[in-house]
C-alpha cells in the first residue's frame, strides 16, 4: 500500500469512526492532510472523507509540525475547518512561514477532548519524543491510538531521528503504553502488510530503542562515535525487521550524538 492510500485509509478510518458512531451529531474529524509536494492528495483526501461521511469537517487536527504530515490544509481551511495544534508546532510554523502550510486556528498545551455525540477524541501532550510538538490522539470508546511517527510499527526508524528526543521519548512512549487502546494508528504503514499497531509493537520499539542506545553508549564512551559506530556496529537481533539495513545509521547516529557529544 502507498503512503498516501495508506494516509487517507487512516484519515478515514478516524473519519469513519466519528462519522458512523457520532452520526447524529453531524460532524467529522480530519487528521494531517499530508499533502507535501503533491497538493491534490488533499483534495482526494477530502473527497475520499466525503465518500464515508455527509457531515461537514469540523477540525483538522495536526499530529506534529514536520511538512510531510500538515503541508497542503488550504483545502480544509477553505471549507472551513477549524485547525488546531500543539502550541509548539504553532511557533515553528510562524518562524518558517511554509508557503504550504496553513497555521493552525487553535492550540492545545497539555490536552484537549473532543466530543461529538457518543464519541469522544482526546488528544494528549506527552512530552519530546519524534518531535517537540506531537500530539497523540485517542478515540476513547472504539480504543483507538493515532500517534505519528514516533512509534513505527514493526520497523526501523529512519530520518525521523534526525530531530529525534532519545530520553525524553522512552517516557513519551512508557506513558502511551499506560493508556487504555488496542489499536495503534501509526503515521506510516506498520509491517508486513500496512497493519495497524498493538501494544506488542509499542513495548518491541521501545526495546529496540533502549538496546540502540546501551550498545552506542558502550561505544561512545570507547571514542567510537561517529564513523566506526555508524559503519560498522549492528543490532543483529532486529535485521529482519524492515528497514534495517537503510535506517539504522540514522538510528545510530542520533545516539551519539546523545552519547558522544552530549546533546
Ligand atoms: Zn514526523
Amino acid at each position: 500500500m502507498s503512503r498516501l492510500t495508506y494516509a487517507i485509509a487512516a484519515g478515514v478510518l478516524a473519519a469513519a469512526c466519528l462519522g458512523v458512531v457520532a452520526y447524529a451529531q453531524q460532524r467529522v474529524i480530519a487528521t494531517d492532510p499530508i499533502g507535501y509536494g503533491r497538493p491534490q492528495a488533499v483534495v482526494t483526501y477530502v473527497d475520499e472523507i466525503k465518500k464515508v461521511s455527509s457531515q461537514p469537517i469540523k477540525y483538522l487536527i495536526y499530529s506534529h509540525h514536520h511538512f510531510d504530515h500538515i503541508a497542503g490544509g488550504k483545502p480544509f481551511k477553505d471549507a472551513g475547518v477549524t485547525i488546531v495544534a500543539h502550541r509548539r508546532a504553532r511557533e515553528r510554523l510562524v518562524g518558517l512561514k511554509d508557503p504550504h502550510t496553513v497555521l493552525p486556528d487553535e492550540i492545545v498545551d497539555t490536552g484537549r477532548t473532543i466530543t461529538l455525540g457518543d464519541t469522544t477524541l482526546e488528544l494528549s501532550y506527552i512530552g519530546l519524543n519524534h518531535s517537540d510538538s506531537t500530539l497523540v490522539m485517542r478515540l476513547l470508546k472504539q480504543k483507538v491510538l493515532f500517534a505519528v511517527d514516533f512509534l513505527p510499527v514493526g520497523s526501523v526508524p529512519g530520518r525521523g531521528m534526525l530531530d529525534f528526543y532519545p530520553l525524553e521519548a522512552e517516557d513519551s512512549i512508557k506513558k502511551v503504553l499506560a493508556m487504555d487502546w488496542d489499536k495503534l494508528i501509526p503515521g506510516h504503514p506498520g509491517a508486513p502488510g500496512g497493519r495497524l499497531g498493538t501494544k506488542q509493537d509499542v513495548q518491541d520499539q521501545l526495546m529496540f530503542l533502549q538496546d540502540a542506545s546501551a550498545a552506542v553508549k558502550v561505544e561512545a564512551q570507547a571514542g567510537k562515535c561517529w564513523d566506526p559506530v555508524e559503519k560498522e556496529l549492528k543490532l543483529p537481533k532486529y535485521q529482519s525487521w524492515p528497514g534495517y539495513e537503510q535506517n539504522l545509521p540514522f538510528v545510530l547516529r542520533r545516539y551519539c550524538a546523545l552519547w558522544g557529544r552530549g546533546f
